[in-house]
Formats: C-alpha cells, sequence, structure tokens
C-alpha cells in the first residue's frame, strides 16, 4: 500500500510510454511486500537535466535510464561505478547518501542467458552500435570472446565504439563493417554468436530484420534485444536454419532485477522468475 513513507523508482526516456519497466518493477514490489512505488517519466533531451535536478530535490531512491540517455546523462551524475568508466553507458542510478551514483546492470542481464555458454576464443557479431551495444561488448569482453565484429548502418558509430573499447580494454581482435556491406556475409556465417542490439524488427515495425536469413547457420546461437514481439523476425528466421535463439526477455528481466537489488536491498528469489516472464509476456 502506498503511505507516506513510500519510497520513490522511476524510468526516464523518451520515447516511454511503451516502457514495462514499471510492470516489472510494480510486480516486483507487490510479490516481495516492499514499500516503493515505480513510475514512468518522460524526460525530452532537453528537460533533462532539469529533471535530474526534480529528482534531487524530491528524494528518489533511484531510476532506470533509457533511450536517448543511457550516455547523456554521464556528466550529471555525481559518480559512476567502475564498469560504467569502461564502457560508457548508464541504465541504472542508485542514490547512495544523496549522491546519484551510474550503474550499468545490461551488460549482466544479457549474459543470464549465456552463463552456461563457453565463449572464450569465440567470434561474435554485434548488429548496433548504440547505448545497448556498449554493455553487450562489455559482457562479452567478461566472456574472454575470441573476436568480435561491429555492425552498424551508421559505420562511424561502430568505429568510435571500436576505438573506445581497445582503449579502454587493450582488447584489439574487432573489425568493423557497415550494415549494408558485402563483407558482413563471411563474418556472420563464421561467427558462433549474432547479437541483434539495433532495434531494427521491434514493434510496430515487426517485418523488417537486420540482415539477410541467407547468413544466418545452425551451429549459431542468435539473440535479439528486442522482447516486443517476443518472436522476431530475425529469431524466427534463425529457429528455420536450426539456430540456437534467445530473446531479448531474459535480458530485460536480468537487468531490471538487478537494479531492483541495489535499490531494495532485497535478493529476488530464483522462482519468482519465471512467474515475471509470464506476467510481462501475458499483459
Ligand atoms: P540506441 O542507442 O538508440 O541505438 C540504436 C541502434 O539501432 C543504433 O546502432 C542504430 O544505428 C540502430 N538502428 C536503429 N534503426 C535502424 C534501422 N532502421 N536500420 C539499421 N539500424 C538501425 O538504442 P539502444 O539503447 O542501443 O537500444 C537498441 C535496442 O535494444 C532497442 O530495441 C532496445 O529496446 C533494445 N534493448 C533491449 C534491452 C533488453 O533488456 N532486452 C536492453 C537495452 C536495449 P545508427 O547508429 O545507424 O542510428
Amino acid at each position: 500500500m502506498i503511505d507516506a513513507t513510500t519510497k520513490l523508482l522511476g524510468v526516464i526516456g523518451d520515447p516511454i510510454e511503451h516502457s514495462k519497466s514499471p510492470h516489472l518493477h510494480n510486480y516486483l514490489i507487490k510479490c516481495l511486500n516492499l514499500n516503493f512505488c515505480y513510475l514512468a517519466f518522460k524526460a525530452p533531451p532537453t528537460q533533462l537535466a532539469k529533471l535530474i535536478d526534480g529528482f534531487r530535490a524530491m528524494g528518489i531512491a533511484g531510476f532506470n535510464v533509457t533511450v536517448p540517455h543511457k550516455e547523456t546523462i554521464l556528466p550529471l551524475l555525481d559518480d559512476l561505478a567502475d564498469d560504467v568508466k569502461v564502457l560508457g553507458a548508464v541504465n541504472t542510478v542508485v542514490v547512495e547518501n544523496g549522491k546519484f551514483i551510474g550503474y550499468n546492470t545490461d551488460w549482466i542481464g544479457f549474459l543470464n542467458p549465456l552463463i552456461e555458454t563457453d565463449l572464450q576464443h569465440q567470434h561474435a557479431v554485434i548488429l548496433g552500435a548504440g547505448g545497448a551495444a556498449k554493455g553487450i561488448v562489455y559482457g562479452l569482453l567478461q566472456k574472454r570472446i575470441g573476436k568480435l565484429t561491429l555492425v552498424n548502418r551508421t559505420v562511424g558509430k561502430a568505429e568510435a565504439l571500436a576505438e573506445h573499447i581497445q582503449s579502454q580494454s587493450g582488447f584489439d581482435a574487432i573489425d568493423v563493417v557497415a550494415l549494408d556491406s558485402e563483407l558482413l556475409i563471411p563474418s556472420t556465417r563464421e561467427a558462433q554468436l549474432l547479437v541483434n542490439t539495433t532495434s531494427v524488427g521491434m514493434w510496430p515495425k515487426v517485418d523488417e530484420t537486420p540482415i539477410s536469413a541467407s547468413m544466418l547457420h545452425p551451429n549459431q546461437i542468435v539473440y535479439d534485444l528486442v522482447y516486443n514481439p517476443l518472436e522476431t523476425r530475425l529469431l524466427k528466421e534463425a529457429r528455420q536454419v536450426g539456430a540456437q535463439t534467445i530473446d531479448g526477455l531474459g535480458m530485460f528481466i536480468g537487468q531490471g532485477v538487478a537494479s531492483f537489488s541495489k535499490w531494495t536491498h532485497t535478493k529476488v528469489p530464483v522462482e519468482l522468475l519465471e512467474s515475471v516472464r509470464k506476467y510481462l509476456i501475458e499483459l
């Protein structure tokens, strides 16, 4: 029940109306009987700084950050977790002793469905070079990936990400390819893991796919960060060629649960995760 001591959590982004984060967190709050409330706040880029000041004034307990603020929020925070200093994107802010600290739980959620998968010395192709791709690359480096191919429509952004990774981690087995380049064909045919971090295929443009089905193969894991729809055209085509597929909902729940635990200091029981997934699918 909301009362005078209820602590506020939330998510900022623009657009934000489609976000499933309030469903996820308010479900966890209810199941675990905690005195928190999670709301969505639309934050146009010109209003971001004012919104953060407002959060400071009202004593918010913590919040998630989504498109387009994952990188632009960094200078507005008081401190950054070590992984954020390397990867350069924030999806979670925790208020600790009045200070706004930036964290990234995207990469933790991303690795959840890959926990049993040995990626050491393997080749991964990453489609997209936005805020999500930064966390995914960081996560893959933790898994000791052998080689990365970064693919983006705007090739300069993928080049900048490759340079950033090299300078921060020393990892240099990276090549960069334009999304529409023929050079993508040998890379995707060779890669053991293909990750779509672009928004291509997301509702309502569900007929779109970032790459041709002819580039997919049965000995591949195809992981799509998009979770609306749950099975994107990319995942459907991957399933049809016999590849292993992973949808974006596991990552979404994983990153959310990691943020939730930071704010509430509560461990979410494993048994709750399956009912959270069912609840989100049925929304
Ligand atoms: P972002 O920073 O805005 O980056 C978007 C990326 O998608 C860029 O690489 C962009 O390429 C590419 N893109 C967009 N439209 C395209 C098109 N029509 N053709 C080709 N490429 C296109 O967004 P983000 O934060 O990285 O998020 C990307 C996606 O990941 C979203 O769908 C988001 O919902 C999803 N996501 C899921 C989770 C999860 O928990 N499952 C977590 C985070 C993000 P350019 O650079 O050329 O514009």
